[in-house]
């Protein structure tokens, strides 16, 4: 379903209206799709990490950006969240053929969003502009920035050296240990133009459940200051990721991985938390770090369960 037919009919009647969300990749893009059912484009501006960005195949790409956008489009692969559905890899497979890298798959209806993107950066375009677009061109009616139009590079610090991101992430499956990490050019990274001003409008922020390391720290490394309360969704239920490897993160740098570990991860910014039902004894622990709790079903599989999700967590700051 496009979210053109839709955020007309789910309106609870006392939320906050104004809502900026923060968005890594997969667990983003589902919690941004459910809080688009419901909120108008006017109230609904999405900033996604572009951190996991990088050149391959003479093509610059930008991951989660393209996961938020392919989400909200409805144009999205259902089985991984990332990539197009319907997707041939004929473009991929032949490079492949040729001895080229065909380690990050690539669909062919995917390639052409970074071909023309590519064309359009190296004439000058800015990475906000293209987007824009782009959302434009594929019927997105809310705002989606990325974080920055400066080249913001995420580092990983292995026992292996440091690796770029999606050297790390894809090429090497997370196999290396993890020891920190690095945002190469964040200090002289600014926020895109429309994010400051979507972040003075909001009644709200949601930390939507990604990586808090390398999805959403990057993020607020370049908004830097936030005067508005805070609502984060854990990605860790149970202990565990639904994907990805924000648990094993935690857990190699020596932090047991939970809910509450991704609360104290955000302690400095956080207003209210939202954990799973899974996770609800840890509720008073979460309070504990003064921070307001909302215990309710997290796992977004289907559109109504982050329709939902989306319904509650705007009820809770509703209530903060
Ligand atoms: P990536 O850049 O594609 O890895 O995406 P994100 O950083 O946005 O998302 C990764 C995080 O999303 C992981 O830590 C997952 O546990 C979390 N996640 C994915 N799906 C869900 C879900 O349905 N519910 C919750 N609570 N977290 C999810």
């Amino acid at each position: 379903m496009t979210q053109n037919s839709t955020h007309n009919n789910h309106s609870p009647s006392t939320v906050h209206r104004r809502i900026v969300a923060l968005a890594g990749g997969v667990g983003g893009a589902k919690l941004a799709q459910g809080l688009a059912q419901i909120l108008a484009p006017e109230e609904l501006t999405v900033i996604v990490n572009t951190g996991d960005d990088f050149e391959h195949l003479g093509l610059y790409i930008c991951p989660d950006l393209d996961t938020v956008c392919y989400t909200l489009a409805g144009l999205a692969n259902p089985e991984t969240g990332w990539g197009r559905a319907n997707e041939s890899w004929n473009t991929i497979a032949n490079v492949e053929s040729l001895g080229g890298p065909a380690w990050f798959r690539l669909g062919d209806q995917d390639i052409a969003t970074h071909l023309e993107r590519t064309r359009r950066l190296r004439e000058g375009q800015s990475l906000s502009q293209i987007t824009k677009d782009f959302c434009s061109a594929w019927g997105i009616q809310h705002t989606v920035l990325p974080m920055s139009d400066a080249p913001v590079r995420t580092m990983v610090d292995t026992d292996e050296g440091e690796l770029a991101f999606q050297e790390y992430f894809v090429h090497r499956r997370c196999e290396p240990k993890v020891k920190g990490f690095r945002f190469d050019g964040v200090e002289g990274a600014e926020p895109v133009v429309g994010a400051k001003e979507a972040l003075e409008q909001a009644d709200a922020i949601v930390i939507c459940p990604s990586n808090p390391w390398v999805s959403v720290d990057p993020i607020l490394q370049i908004i830097k200051t936030i005067n508005k309360p805070v609502v984060a969704v854990s990605p860790i239920i149970g202990g565990k990721t639904v994907k990805g490897p924000a648990a094993k993160m935690f857990d190699e740098l020596g932090i047991e991985p939970s809910a509450l570990a991704v609360a104290k991860h955000y302690r400095n910014i956080l207003t209210g938390f939202v954990l799973d039902k899974t996770d609800s004894l840890m509720e008073d622990d979460v309070k504990n770090l003064n921070v307001q709790t909302l215990v309710t079903d997290t796992l977004m599989n289907h559109l109504t369960d982050r329709t939902r999700l989306a319904k509650d967590v705007l009820h809770f700051i509703g209530s903060l």
